[in-house]
């Protein structure tokens, strides 16, 4: 997982400060201006999708903290 990969789900870092994360409304702070979620909302949009990709993969997904494995 990479910063790159967070970016297409809504955050990336930069110099940008003021806007709401789109999902838990808390203030973004030095992220990209194209950015519309924070880092841990990002990161759970991201985690959601790869559990969708490779969810006939999964054998051990751990409800309770969202990792795999
Ligand atoms: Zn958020």
């Amino acid at each position: 997982m990479s910063e790159y990969d967070l970016r297409s789900f809504g955050w990336a870092p930069g110099g940008y400060t003021g806007r709401k994360c789109v999902d838990c409304l808390e203030t973004l702070w030095m992220v990209d201006k194209r950015a519309w979620r924070c880092q841990p909302c990002a990161l759970k949009r991201y985690e959601e999708h790869a559990k969708v990709i490779d969810a006939p993969m999964i054998c051990d997904y751990d409800e309770q903290t969202g990792r795999i494995g």
